[in-house]
């Protein structure tokens, strides 16, 4: 599967080599980018099972599909300040990230604009997909997972 802007290396199984990225995800990823204007670098996107195990995924994971990538991103701190848990030094924190560096909401205008409505937000990625046997329309926090 050709990209313009991805890497077969980014989209595949890091295990068996297989890539499975449906093409309708990728045009929306591609458009993402061209929106974006700078490079997206995604961590994780075709899963097959035994991966996605091994990762710790979902059973019915998106990227089982093909239609889910992961993105590394540092600057999606202020999003997990929406989170109840947090306190207010670490809410302060978050402010701060965001008037060092606006790229993290311009990454998710793009991926917005791009047509992605499932967003999952981690400390050091953003999760998106558009699975469509999932709700739209949804946040969710990682934690401090890392990916
Ligand atoms: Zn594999």
């Amino acid at each position: 599967m050709k990209s313009k802007h991805f890497k077969d290396k980014e989209l595949r199984c890091p295990c068996c080599k297989v890539n499975k990225v449906n093409l309708q995800s990728l045009k929306k990823l591609e458009k993402a980018r061209e929106i974006y204007g700078k490079p997206i670098y995604i961590t994780s996107a075709y899963r097959c099972p035994k991966h996605n195990k091994k990762v710790g995924g979902h059973p019915k994971s998106s990227h089982l599909k093909g239609r889910a990538f992961d993105i590394s991103h540092y600057n999606t701190l202020l999003l997990l300040a929406l989170s109840t848990k947090s306190t207010s030094k670490q809410r302060f924190k978050y402010l701060e990230q965001v008037v060092l560096q606006s790229r993290g909401y311009k990454l998710i205008k793009a991926l917005y604009q791009a047509g992605f409505r499932r967003f999952g937000i981690g400390t050091t990625f953003i999760h998106i997909d558009d699975d469509p046997e999932k709700p739209k329309e949804v946040c969710w926090i990682y934690g401090n997972k890392k990916r």
